[in-house]
This record gives structure tokens, C-alpha cells and sequence, in this order.
């Protein structure tokens, strides 16, 4: 992996990251972007629109329609702020908004506990591969279902 500071944000830090993220995308940080992260990045779990659209309309006390966060996480997946984990069909709060990786995900089948972990050289060589085919631009899903290891110990 290439030298780089890469940090791990957590809780606030986490947070201020992706603010400072999206507002250097020219991206203003309304109230209800903040309300549907923080719901995002409270769930361990990758987490569905509706899931996250339900724990914004209990936080805020009103009703929020599925739609209008949906649109919200395809904005943060624009600006690096959340990835899409595709088989599941959930979101989850990218930990490292301020550095661009190809982000793996380890998914259980049995609990759907996500692990992610940065690679760059295995992507590499899939967008190298890809771009080797004629592929422009190749975009690597790279997602690995199993066993987590606390369901391998059951
Ligand atoms: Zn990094
Ligand atoms: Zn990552
Ligand atoms: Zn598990």
C-alpha cells in the first residue's frame, strides 16, 4: 500500500471527517445530511435506506421518507463519505473519508457483520487487469462472503 497518513475515524472524529469531506466537495452539511450519517455510522451492520430511514424519523421525531435518504447516501457515496456494499444492498460510514481507497468487504452470511479492509495492490491488479481488457475507468467490487469468526466458534 502506498505511504499515505491513512486514519480510521471514529465517533466525532468520524463525523468532522466526512463534514469536512463533503464541504470540500462544495457540498453543504444541512442538518439532515448530519441526522442520516450519524444513523448511518451508528449501525455495525451495512445498513438499508429504509433501515437508515427509520432511525432518522426516531432521532428526529418525524417522519422521513426512504427516498429522500436515498438520495442523501448516493451523494455521501459520490463524495467518499459511505460505501455501497453490493450483495448485501446496504450502506455502510466510510471509516476513511479523507483518503480514496477501493474498499473490500468481508461479509458474513450467517450475521451480516461487515469487515472492510484496504488493499490497494489487490485492487490494483483487478483495475489493472480490467483497464488490460479495455475497461475505462473500472470500478472494483471486491466482496468476500463467509464466516465471521465469532459464528465459526458456535
Ligand atoms: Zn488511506
Ligand atoms: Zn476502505
Ligand atoms: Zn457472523
Amino acid at each position: 500500500m502506498s505511504h499515505h497518513n491513512h486514519k480510521l475515524h471514529e465517533g466525532d472524529s468520524l463525523k468532522e471527517a466526512a463534514r469536512d469531506r463533503l464541504t470540500a466537495e462544495g457540498e453543504q452539511w444541512t442538518g439532515m445530511r448530519e441526522a442520516v450519517f450519524e444513523a448511518l455510522a451508528s449501525f455495525d451492520k451495512p445498513a438499508s435506506a429504509y433501515d437508515i430511514a427509520e432511525a432518522v424519523s426516531k432521532a428526529e421525531g418525524r417522519r422521513i421518507a426512504a427516498n429522500s435518504v436515498y438520495r442523501i447516501l448516493d451523494l455521501f457515496v459520490g463524495a467518499n463519505l459511505a460505501r455501497r456494499v453490493e450483495s448485501a444492498n446496504a450502506y455502510v460510514a466510510n471509516k476513511h473519508p479523507d483518503c480514496l481507497h477501493d474498499c473490500i468487504f468481508l461479509i458474513c452470511d450467517t450475521c451480516g457483520q461487515t469487515v472492510h479492509i484496504d488493499d490497494d495492490s489487490l485492487s490494483g491488479s483487478i483495475r489493472k487487469a480490467a483497464t488490460n481488457a479495455g475497461f475505462s475507468a473500472p470500478r472494483p467490487v471486491i466482496e468476500v462472503r463467509g464466516k465471521c469468526g465469532e459464528c465459526d466458534d458456535r
